[in-house]
């Protein structure tokens, strides 16, 4: 029987360490952890993630400070509310809602905001001291399947991971924190030939590709460890996970997974941010 990598769950547990960690904050200090969040637009996804972000600081006990900007704001705007945001004390970690609109240079602003409150781990510093593995906050996504990893006890040194897809915010982190555990690790993308046969070779795959049921089956070999970032409205995520369960040694579930985890990554390092700051 494979394991579900069960991300629903140790997302709950985590939430109530949290909220003591929250508690002792406030007790000690006075004061509560402040995530603030940047929306640029009307998209009603990102309005909607932004959303349940907030509700999650609401759930262990910090606050959330909602910044929301016109579709029309320009670089130069956006980077003023950043720095803001950079000298406000109050304020321990930022989150700015990927993607922005076309006319803003999103690198730009992501490399703008403050390292110690790049809860989201969007920075190039804070991707570079990452690699380096020095101390940073990890990209939340790849930083959460991480921790799902350890929680399960997944060995990953000597394996070899593949990791479809090379987004800054997701394949490109994730290859370099399995790295820094000691995986080999293998990056595929749109390019890459003979893709089933990389993937064939994995002791443990990555799908960050964000196409749905990308990765086949037949492509995945028995008793491999199946990582699934992605998810779709049809409800399944980037790998056809279905036939994979009876053979693979662990699964993250979709949904219930890598989702969960995403959100309670970027709660748990403001968290961190209040604690060091
Ligand atoms: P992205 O920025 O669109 O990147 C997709 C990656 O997949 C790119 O590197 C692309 O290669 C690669 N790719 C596209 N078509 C391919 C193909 N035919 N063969 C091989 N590689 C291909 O997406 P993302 O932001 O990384 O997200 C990926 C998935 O994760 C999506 O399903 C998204 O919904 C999910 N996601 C989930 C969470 C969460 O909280 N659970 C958070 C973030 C993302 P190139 O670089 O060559 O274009």
């Amino acid at each position: 029987m494979a394991i579900k990598l069960d991300g629903k769950s140790l997302s709950e547990s985590t939430e109530q360490e949290l909220s003591e960690r929250v508690l002792k904050i406030k007790n000690q200090k006075g004061f509560v952890p402040i995530l603030a969040t940047i929306l640029v637009g009307s998209d009603p996804a990102s309005g909607t993630y932004v959303k349940m972000k907030g509700n999650a600081c609401e759930r262990i006990g910090m606050k959330s400070l909602k910044v929301e900007l016109d579709e029309n704001t320009t670089t130069d705007e956006l980077l003023i509310k950043i720095d803001e945001l950079n000298s406000n004390p109050e304020v321990h970690g930022i989150l700015l809602q990927h993607p922005v609109p076309g006319q803003i240079n999103e690198r730009q602003c992501f490399d703008a905001i403050d390292t110690r409150k790049d809860v989201d781990g969007v920075t190039s510093l804070g991707f570079g001291k990452m690699a380096m593995g020095e101390p940073a906050f990890g990209s939340c996504t790849p930083q959460g399947i991480m921790r799902l990893l350890k929680e399960y006890d997944i060995e990953i040194s000597g394996k070899h991971a593949v990791v479809v897809g090379r987004s800054p915010i997701l394949g490109k982190p994730m290859a370099m924190m399995l790295l820094n555990k000691h995986a080999t690790v293998t990056i595929c993308h749109s390019r890459t030939k003979n893709l089933k046969e990389h993937v064939l070779k994995a002791d443990i795959v990555v799908g960050a590709v964000g196409i749905p049921k990308f990765i086949q089956s037949d492509w995945v070999k028995d008793g491999a460890v199946v990582i699934d970032a992605g998810f779709h409205p049809e409800k399944c995520g980037d790998i056809d996970l279905e036939p994979l369960i009876d053979r693979c040694y662990a699964y993250t579930p979709v949904p219930g997974g890598v989702g969960p985890m995403t959100i309670n990554t970027l709660i748990l390092q403001t968290v961190e941010a209040c604690e060091l700051s």
